[in-house]
């Protein structure tokens, strides 16, 4: 018999993986190794209605067991990958078991970027990635009274905007001159700096951390040109792709493991798929490594078409949502490189507006704030490439429908 097709990791990216597999007729035996002890789960709840108490556990499993038993694979749950022998064409797990693989599919995805600062280390510190993590920041969260949050990213604000609802004060403490700077445009930035001043959560942008101090557990973190209380600290500071089985078994890695449009690593039998991989997008003209549910999805069915030998899917335009208070963003494109926004509804008032990014009249992103027909419709108008008139969609009188000159 055929040695399995081998995954590791058992994220969102592989469970998908093990669906289009199983619809792409893929007929041979699915391997699936993953650290966590959980099935695969999706993440985006951890720091949303999960870590508000508003989902059960079993709510955030992708697929429920007897998915993958009914699709002929296999977990291996609470073990880790250790090495990848390519010319052996087998994994080490961390335990001394090998595993030969016929087809090997990476899809270890990311981990919080860790803060070296003085005290770090104290009890009441955390970085936000997995339902251990969350466990342990509700734990505290019921008794705290003050929150710290480093970093004013999109994972950093929905925690924010929860424990302010748990009635915790909140302050956020972001480096940059602006709120989600990586994603999202100033009047963006501006708008979330507002909403949670209404919200009553502290905002200092351009804030630099020094470190933290307590008797043990954190008291209080020290910045620059202030000092702040805090019963908890949690760091939002950004991820780093796991990559370093990828990278000592010599594959191309940059920022991430490069793939191919297949998503194929620069060896036949390998494939890389999710928040690990670095990937040519043809919106921006380069290779670029994309967080989020879409990308580990598209990348799943993308590599199983390439495994069962099937046509590709058509690749979407790449999107992203976040959820804070009453405020649902949805982002579609990317908007690197944009020479012109175009804000249509009020930014300045209220909770509903959307920025459209152009490059020479074409539009190439839209950052929908609780706007869902602004998100639809520019998620197609990304893709066809569409030059529209920057006045026209500024113009609350036209219609989203409408908007193809
Ligand atoms: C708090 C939070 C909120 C988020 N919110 C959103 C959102 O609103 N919208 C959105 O689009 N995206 C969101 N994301 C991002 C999204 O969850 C990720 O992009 C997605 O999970 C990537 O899937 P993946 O399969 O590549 O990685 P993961 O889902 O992280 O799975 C990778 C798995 O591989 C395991 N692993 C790694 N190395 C090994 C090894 N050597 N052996 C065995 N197992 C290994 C890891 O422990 C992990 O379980 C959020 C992420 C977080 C953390």
């Amino acid at each position: 018999m055929a040695d399995p097709l081998v995954i590791i990791g058992a994220g969102q990216a592989a469970s998908q993986l093990v669906a289009s597999l199983a619809q792409d007729g893929f007929k041979g035996e699915v391997c699936l190794i993953g650290d966590e002890p959980h099935l695969p789960y999706q993440r985006p709840p951890l720091s949303k209605k999960f870590l508000a108490g508003e989902l059960a556990l079993d709510r955030l499993y992708v697929k429920p067991a007897a998915f993958y038993e009914k699709a002929g694979s296999r977990l291996l749950l609470g073990q880790r990958a250790q090495r990848i022998d390519r010319a052996g064409r087998t994994v080490i797990l961390a335990d001394g078991v090998r595993l030969a693989y016929s087809t090997l599919v990476l899809a270890t995805g990311s981990r919080p970027r860790e803060l070296a600062l003085p005290g770090a280390g104290l009890e009441g510190a955390f970085y936000l990635r997995n339902i251990a993590d969350v466990d342990a920041i509700r734990a505290r969260l019921a008794w705290a009274k003050s929150l710290v949050v480093i970093g004013g990213g999109y994972i950093g604000l929905e925690l924010a905007a929860v424990a302010a609802k748990l009635g915790l004060g909140v302050t956020v403490l972001e480096q940059a001159p602006r709120l989600m700077a990586r994603g999202v445009g100033p009047v963006v930035s501006q708008f979330y700096a507002r909403l949670h001043g209404e919200e009553g959560v502290v905002i200092r942008a351009g804030a630099v951390v020094r470190g933290f101090e307590g008797n043990g557990a954190i008291e209080r973190v020290v910045c620059d040109d202030a000092t702040y209380d805090a019963d908890i600290v949690v760091i939002g500071a950004g991820a780093v792709p796991n990559v370093e089985l990828a990278r000592e078994a010599g594959l191309t890695v940059e920022d991430g493991i490069v793939v191919d449009a297949r998503c194929r690593a620069d060896d036949d039998a390998i494939y890389a798929i999710g928040d690990c991989t670095s990937q040519h997008h043809d919106l921006v003209g380069r290779r670029l490594r994309l967080e989020s549910v879409h990308n580990a999805l598209e990348q799943a069915r993308i590599a199983a078409a390439a495994i069962c030998g099937r046509k590709p899917p058509a690749v979407q335009v790449p999107w992203f949502w976040t959820d804070q208070y009453d405020v649902k963003m949805q982002m579609a494109g990317l908007s690197a490189g944009h020479d012109q926004a175009v804000v249509r509804g009020g930014a300045e008032h209220g909770r509903s507006f959307a920025v459209f990014y152009l490059r020479e009249g074409t539009l190439i992103a839209v950052d929908a704030v609780n706007r869902a027909p602004e998100f639809m419709m520019s998620k197609q108008l990304i893709a066809e490439h569409a030059r529209i008139d920057p006045a026209r969609l500024g113009d609350e009188g036209v219609a989203m429908k409408d908007m193809r000159n």
